[in-house]
C-alpha cells in the first residue's frame, strides 16, 4: 500500500515536472509520517524515500532511535522538521534535524543558532512564510521576509536554504496556486537583493491534496502525509 501510494505520488510528481518543463530530480518528497509508527517509515524507506518530515520534537525524537540503525546500511535517512518549533525545544531539535522548515522568528533562529553552535553544527532552515493569512498561525509575512534574512544573515551557525508555506485547505488545488507563486517570487525577489553570498534554492510547498500544482509553480520539496501513509 505505501510503495503504490509513493509510486502514484512520483508518477504525479513526474507529470507536473514535465508539465512545467522541469527536471524531476529537482523535486524531494518529505515522507511526513507524523502519528506513524516507525514500522510504516520503514516500509516507505525500503520503497525508496529518503527524507522523513515530522512536526514534533519528541515524536520524532522517539522514531530517531528506533530507526538509526538504517543509517549504517545503504541509506542515510534526511530528517525534517515541518511543524512549529518552540524555542525551548531546540536543543533537541539540533541533534536530530537536518533540515528545519519552520523558522517563524529571529529569536527561534538566534536559538538554533546558539545550540547548534554546541554541536559545532551549521543548521541548514528554511524560513516559513506565512503566503495567506488563514492557513498558519506561524510564519513571516512575504514583505518581511528580506528584513529577516538579513537580520539574522550574521549568525554563524544558520544556513537558511530556502523558503517554506503552508497554503490555506481548498477543495480545489488550482486555488492554491497563487500561494505557491507567491513564495517563489518571494525567493527570486530575496535573491535579487543579494542579502547573502549565496542564493536561496529550496522551496517547500506542497501537501497531499496540492502537490501537483505545487511542483508546477517550482516546488523543490513536497510534504507529503496522507498521499504515502493514507488516511
Ligand atoms: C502534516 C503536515 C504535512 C502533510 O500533510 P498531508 O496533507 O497529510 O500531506 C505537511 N506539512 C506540514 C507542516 C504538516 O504538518
Amino acid at each position: 500500500m505505501i510503495k503504490e501510494n509513493i509510486l502514484k505520488a512520483e508518477q504525479r510528481i513526474r507529470a507536473a515536472c514535465s508539465r512545467a518543463g522541469r527536471d524531476f530530480s529537482a523535486v524531494t518528497i518529505v515522507a511526513v509520517s507524523k502519528g506513524r509508527p516507525p514500522e510504516e517509515i520503514s516500509a516507505a524507506l525500503a520503497a525508496g524515500i529518503t527524507d522523513i518530515g515530522e512536526n514534533r520534537v519528541q515524536e520524532a525524537a522517539l522514531k530517531y532511535k528506533k530507526l538509526i540503525t538504517y543509517n549504517s546500511e545503504l541509506i542515510t535517512i534526511k530528517w525534517h522538521m515541518v511543524g512549529h518549533l518552540q524555542t525551548n525545544k531546540v536543543k533537541d531539535a539540533v541533534k536530530i534535524f537536518d533540515l528545519i522548515h519552520s523558522l517563524d522568528s529571529v529569536r527561534l533562529a538566534e536559538e538554533i543558532d546558539k545550540q547548534a553552535a554546541r554541536l559545532n553544527k551549521i543548521q541548514d532552515v528554511l524560513m516559513e512564510v506565512k503566503t495567506s493569512p488563514e492557513a498558519a498561525k506561524s510564519g513571516i509575512k512575504p514583505d518581511q521576509a528580506a528584513r529577516v534574512i538579513k537580520e539574522i544573515s550574521g549568525l554563524k551557525n544558520i544556513r537558511m536554504r530556502g523558503l517554506m508555506t503552508i497554503a490555506p485547505a481548498v477543495s480545489n488545488p488550482e486555488d492554491a496556486r497563487p500561494y505557491f507563486r507567491m513564495l517563489r517570487e518571494a525567493k527570486d525577489r530575496i535573491n535579487n537583493l543579494r542579502l547573502m553570498t549565496y542564493d536561496l534554492q529550496l522551496l517547500s510547498m506542497g501537501m497531499s491534496d496540492d502537490f501537483a500544482v505545487a511542483v508546477e509553480e517550482g516546488a523543490t520539496m513536497v510534504r507529503l502525509g496522507r498521499a504515502i501513509f493514507g488516511g
